[in-house]
């Protein structure tokens, strides 16, 4: 009895600290999304509150993906998405204009990568500059090839995420963008990417603290992962909940009804400034 006041009191101070946040960075695959479907909650979040979401996803563009969202019922606008594939197509573009990219991605970031990037043309160039890697779901054993031998010749890589999978229905998973760069980084030694645009690293949550124009401390970062999204909030400064089967349910946040609060509890050992951990 005792444990289940103590964890209400825990939700209760998550809840609070989500109706004080100014604005809410949110994950996708596990807060608002699971296995395409809005989780519940998610619908009430995104039309009761000013929302960002930052994901590892590397598949779409916010152009698709907020379609997405719409034909789930989601309200959204394709601004408010920062998404590791986009983003590191966008950050080539900006800070490497020149270069020639050798694109490795599903078709709709591929697309993307040629309106904005100088892509390798092997009639032309001797080898790529940059490797754009994301998850690209017909990799096969001559691009992995390709990649390995225009690395061991100096090609940097731009990598969306290093995520092994991410989680799919029933206990099952899908296979992620750090899987497939195994199957390249495995070929050559000690060789790392020259950029990892997804989280745990801090590009994708600093680029919507900037857009939504608040101060870290002013939002709150609902994540449902413990490896990525609190590490990511954590070195930003922002505020993060823990959303989840081992954390708080979204729709525990956004009720005030006391007996759907026992189910949170406050983590303690991962360490972040201004940040408070439910999980
Ligand atoms: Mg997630």
């Amino acid at each position: 009895m005792r444990n289940q006041i103590n964890n209400a009191d825990k939700c209760e101070q998550a809840r609070r600290m989500f109706q004080k946040a100014k604005a809410v960075v949110c994950d996708i695959d596990g807060v608002l999304l699971s296995s395409g479907r809005a989780i519940p909650g998610a619908k009430e979040l995104l039309a009761t509150r000013r929302c960002v979401f930052v994901s590892n996803n590397s598949t779409h563009t916010s152009v698709s993906l907020a379609a997405q969202f719409q034909s789930l019922g989601l309200v959204c606008r394709k601004e408010q998405f920062f998404l590791a594939g986009e983003h590191a197509v966008e950050f080539i573009a900006c800070h490497h204009a020149h270069s020639s990219v050798m694109v490795l991605a599903s078709d709709d970031i591929a697309r993307l990568a040629e309106e904005k990037l100088e892509l390798f043309d092997p009639a032309l160039d001797r080898k790529p500059d940059l490797i754009l890697f994301c998850r690209d779901r017909e990799l096969s054993f001559d691009k992995i090839q390709a990649a390995a031998n225009a690395i061991k010749q100096g090609t940097k890589v731009v990598i969306s995420n290093l995520d092994l999978t991410h989680p799919a229905d029933k206990g099952r998973i899908h296979t992620e963008t750090g899987a497939l760069w195994q199957a390249v980084k495995a070929q050559i030694d000690d060789i790392e990417p020259m950029v990892v645009i997804g989280k745990p690293g801090i590009y994708l949550a600093v680029q919507a603290v900037k857009f939504l124009g608040f101060s870290p401390q002013e939002l709150v970062f609902l994540g449902d992962n413990l490896t990525t999204d609190a590490p990511a909030a954590a070195k930003v400064g922002i505020p993060f909940i823990h959303i989840g089967d081992d954390g708080v349910r979204l729709v525990d946040l956004l009720s005030s009804k006391d007996e759907r609060l026992v189910r949170g509890v406050l983590q303690s050992d991962v360490e972040a400034p201004l940040a408070a951990f439910v999980g």
